[in-house]
């Protein structure tokens, strides 16, 4: 297992990029901890494929190093990297059985039999595939193929870390629980070095220790699932997680209260002057519902969601969602809106403003 370092890293696919714009990951510098489970999270296309593939070698940065366990290997090929990955589309050998298919990656390195054997038992037992063993890999569905590759993904337990990229994009919904749960009991186990890609929300979120957020080539914020409720860093990790995402709104900031439509919001710190676009950010989580104090806006839907209620309303063109306990009643009158202060958080140009204590 190893420590993996990313120093000065940089990748575009165009031979002369010329500006930031032609990178499809742009500067990055980070520590993965080694043992540490982490979730690679963000839209399509936001350079996550990418990241995940100069770490594994298939593909070469321009610009930066990479480091195992402070040994630089940024010119080794896949193959010396002793890393584990899974892609999103099964990778397996069609003419052999799925046992030989799961055991592959230990006589490759030539293993002892008897080790061979119980170990292939066991991780077919951790994919639901113990009746399968002996068949062969061909004719099996999609579905089957890709809990093979995942198996021969976890099969060997001396990997340097283990790479998931969109992994149960092919599997079964009522599968994928099963599968990432299992996932994590190996990470218990092993505690191997992981980092798993995925644009889904609850799918980082309960995977995960650390949470790598990434935006159009950049990562955003890097945090527990509680730092990035709490303190969304960017504007992006507020709207992408929670559910729904944080309100975002245009906003005057001046000392410890925000200008919004010409309505006060105080808030629990103090800023100096803040230049370019500036909002607040506040969770639904943290708006409350009023008859009489706060911002004013029309109602314009309520959903039930079983465990609680989303109102979602219209402050002067932009909408404010608003959670609300299931039960508790929302009375004609109730148009006003006011949010927790020690929870919005003041963003300029999408990038959270630290304030002073106030
Ligand atoms: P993700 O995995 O987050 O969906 P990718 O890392 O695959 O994103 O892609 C990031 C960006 O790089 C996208 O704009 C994509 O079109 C571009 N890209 C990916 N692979 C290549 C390639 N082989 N050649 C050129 N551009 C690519
Ligand atoms: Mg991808």
């Amino acid at each position: 297992m190893a420590k993996i370092t990313l120093d000065n890293l940089a990748h575009s696919y165009l031979p002369n990029p010329a500006s930031e714009d032609d990178f499809a990951l742009k500067e990055l510098n980070h520590d993965w901890v080694d043992g540490e489970a982490y979730a690679l999270l963000g839209s399509s296309g936001c350079g996550k494929s990418t990241l995940l593939n100069i770490i594994s070698g298939l593909l070469h940065p321009s610009q930066g190093r990479i480091l195992f366990n402070d040994v630089d290997v940024t010119h080794a090929p896949t193959a010396e990297r002793n890393i584990a990955q899974v892609f999103q589309f099964p990778v397996v050998y069609d003419t052999m059985t799925v046992r030989q298919n799961l055991a592959f990656p230990l006589q490759n390195r030539g293993a002892d039999a008897g080790y061979v054997a119980a170990r292939v038992q066991e991780i077919a037992r951790m994919i639901g595939m113990e009746e399968t063993l002996d068949r062969k890999a061909r004719g099996l569905t999609a579905d089957a193929k890709q809990k093979i590759s995942l198996g021969r993904g976890m099969v060997r337990e001396d990997v340097n870390a283990l790479l998931f990229d969109e992994p149960l994009t092919v599997i079964d919904p009522h599968m994928k629980w099963e599968l990432r749960t299992q996932l994590k009991s190996l990470h218990h186990q092993f505690g191997h070095t992981m980092i798993y890609v995925t644009h889904d929300q609850t799918e980082a979120l309960t995977f995960a220790d650390k949470v790598v957020v990434m935006f159009d080539g950049r990562v955003v914020q890097i945090g527990t699932p509680q730092e990035l409720f709490e303190r969304p860093e960017h504007t992006f990790v507020g709207y992408f997680i929670g559910s729904p995402g944080m309100n975002v709104i245009p906003a005057q900031v001046e000392g410890n209260r925000a200008i919004v439509s010409g309505s006060q919001v105080p808030l629990a710190q103090t800023y100096g002057k803040l230049d370019g676009k500036v909002e607040i950010g506040v969770r639904p989580e943290f708006v409350r519902l009023s008859e009489d104090e706060g911002l004013p806006v029309k109602i314009r839907r309520i959903e039930d969601v079983g465990r609680h209620k989303i109102v979602r309303a219209d402050f002067y063109g932009s909408e404010i969602n608003i959670i609300v306990e299931e039960g508790a009643q929302i009375g004609p009158d109730m148009n006003r809106v006011n949010f927790d202060p020690a929870h919005v958080n003041v963003y300029a140009n999408d990038w959270r403003v630290q304030g002073e204590a106030a």
